[in-house]
């Protein structure tokens, strides 16, 4: 028996990818580039419901709203998009 390899629970590992929180924003990746505030770093996201792709903090995964249509604070700014060049737009 092993002991337990996770001992820090959080409440849920909210930036792994595909996970999805309440307002319906899916973890896309974990871009690699520092966030906005202290420690954080920029994930991609997505809106499930009208398909917008941003950045967020990773911290602020869990409470995210989609700035497109749900009147979520604007994403933030990040470089290696995959998505191309439509990602830093900040309305
Ligand atoms: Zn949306």
């Amino acid at each position: 028996m092993n002991a337990s390899p996770e001992r820090k629970k959080r409440a849920a590992s909210t930036t792994r990818r595909g996970y999805v929180n309440r307002n319906g924003q899916v973890v896309i990746r974990n871009t690699g580039l520092p966030g906005n505030e202290q420690g954080q770093s920029v994930y991609q996201m997505a809106c499930s419901i009208c398909g917008h792709v941003y950045g967020a903090n990773g911290s602020d995964i869990h409470l995210r709203r989609c700035p497109m249509h749900d009147r979520g604070a604007p994403g933030l700014k990040y470089e290696q998009g995959i998505f191309g060049a439509g990602v830093r737009r900040l309305t």
